[in-house]
């Protein structure tokens, strides 16, 4: 084995009081039998396991790291709010000053309100659309993720098929499909829910044809739906304005959750004035929705993102990755495919069904000291350099070499 000793012994020991020894999209054995789980220690785009070994991060703690990990602005800023205390019995003031920003950042935003993670901003978006429209009916896209609770969970296991009564698919940029799915709903259409861009696991990433976009905002303005753009994932990571905003496309509300504190917990919704009424009806908490900490870091955050250089960044050092990979693996005379935007990109090796050559790449890719994931999209931070992407290349053309010893 190549998993090093305090990974096993973490193992071992997790394995009796942790069930699975792990559980979600962390349990690695689910998907590499070479990447470590368990990490001590990050800094910009490195993070360390329990080891001692140093990777080059290609995952960003799954997405909301987007500065790079212990950024000191952000840092400071968490640090600043410790000493003043975090979950207090009212609302700390930054909760205002940051929906201020985040309503002047996002021009389908006329109000803001905050919560832990993703799938509280998805649940409370569909709860918000069924109170404004007193409708039940949500149409989903058949293998969207849009969190891990029964109402849209992808798994059946602990799902009755009533959690998902009032869900009707329809298929990602097939815009037919939306509207056989809303004359299914009939006048019971309470919202339609759809991601900026098919990032799906295990296939390749498809940016919305800005033809079903507009035709999806058409669609919800003639039946009357909500319509809800799931930016949880992409959120400020393409477009700060929102991801659809380049395709002229805004939404009734929007989920938003992983970048917004660059690791904070924290999730965010919003929306168009017209909703206001039903966000005040509805009944939507949590213990630490309130906490000062990361809406503080959040507010941090967006700051350092308005400043402008983070998301140009990005798209640069994603370009050289991609056209890097795309050289290597022409070179050892593989054929690859790499989709969606090169800030979120994903590879997989043609003709690969089951996946296996691309996980005994990202083996060998981890092995070589870079994170990266089989088949989940990768992130890109405002940290990685471009001659970070260079020392990751390095290690990836030897894992494509690798791949080549394996007879692969
Ligand atoms: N929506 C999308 C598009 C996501 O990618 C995720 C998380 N991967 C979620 C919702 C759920 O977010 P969380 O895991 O923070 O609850």
């Amino acid at each position: 084995t190549t998993l090093g000793q305090r990974e096993l012994a973490l193992r071992e020991r997790a394995g009796q009081v942790i069930p699975g020894g792990m559980y979600g999209h962390m349990r690695v054995t689910d998907f590499s039998g070479a990447h470590p789980q368990f990490m001590v220690s990050g800094n910009g785009c490195r993070v360390t396991d329990a080891d001692g070994r140093e990777y080059l991060d290609l995952m960003c703690g799954w997405g909301p790291v987007v500065l790079g990990h212990r950024h000191p602005g952000v840092t400071k800023a968490i640090l600043d709010q410790l000493e003043h205390g975090d979950c207090l019995d009212g609302t700390s003031p930054v909760a205002v000053d940051y929906a201020e920003l985040l309503v002047d950042t996002v021009p389908s935003a006329d109000w803001a309100m905050f919560c832990k993670n993703g799938t509280d901003a998805t649940t409370t978006c569909v709860t918000i659309a069924r109170a404004a429209t007193g409708k039940r009916k949500v149409l989903v896209a058949a293998g969207a993720y849009h969190g891990a609770v029964p109402w849209c969970s992808l798994r059946g296991q602990g799902v009755t098929a009533e959690d998902q009564t009032h869900l009707i698919r329809y298929e990602y940029n097939d815009l037919l499909s939306a509207e056989r799915a809303a004359a299914e709903a009939g006048d019971d259409l309470a919202a339609i829910i759809v991601c900026p861009m098919r990032h799906d696991v295990r296939r390749d990433q498809e940016l919305a044809d800005p033809a079903f976009a507009h035709g999806l905002r058409a669609l919800a303005d003639r039946t009357g739906a909500v319509l809800i753009l799931d930016d949880v994932r992409c959120g400020h990571r393409l477009h700060l304005g929102g991801s659809w905003e380049p395709l002229g496309v805004r939404p009734d509300l929007s989920a938003w959750s992983k970048a917004l504190a660059n690791g904070q917990p924290l999730g965010a919704v919003t929306g168009i004035d017209a909703l206001r009424d039903a966000v005040s009806s509805v009944y939507v908490t949590g213990s630490f929705w309130y906490a000062a900490v990361p809406l503080a870091a959040g507010l941090a955050t967006l700051r350092e993102l308005r400043n402008g250089q983070a998301l140009p960044d990005m798209l640069r050092t994603g370009t050289r990755l991609r056209e890097g990979l795309a050289a290597q693996a022409a070179a050892h005379g593989y054929e690859i495919r790499q989709t969606g935007p090169v800030q979120m990109p994903v590879l997989y090796f043609a003709g690969d069904d089951d996946l296996s050559l691309g996980t005994a790449w990202a083996e060998a890719a981890v092995r070589r000291g870079v994170y990266l994931h089989p088949w989940h999209n990768w992130f890109l931070s405002a940290a990685h350099t471009d001659a970070d992407i260079d020392a990751i290349l390095d290690r990836t053309d030897q894992a494509f070499a690798d791949l080549r010893d394996t007879g692969s």
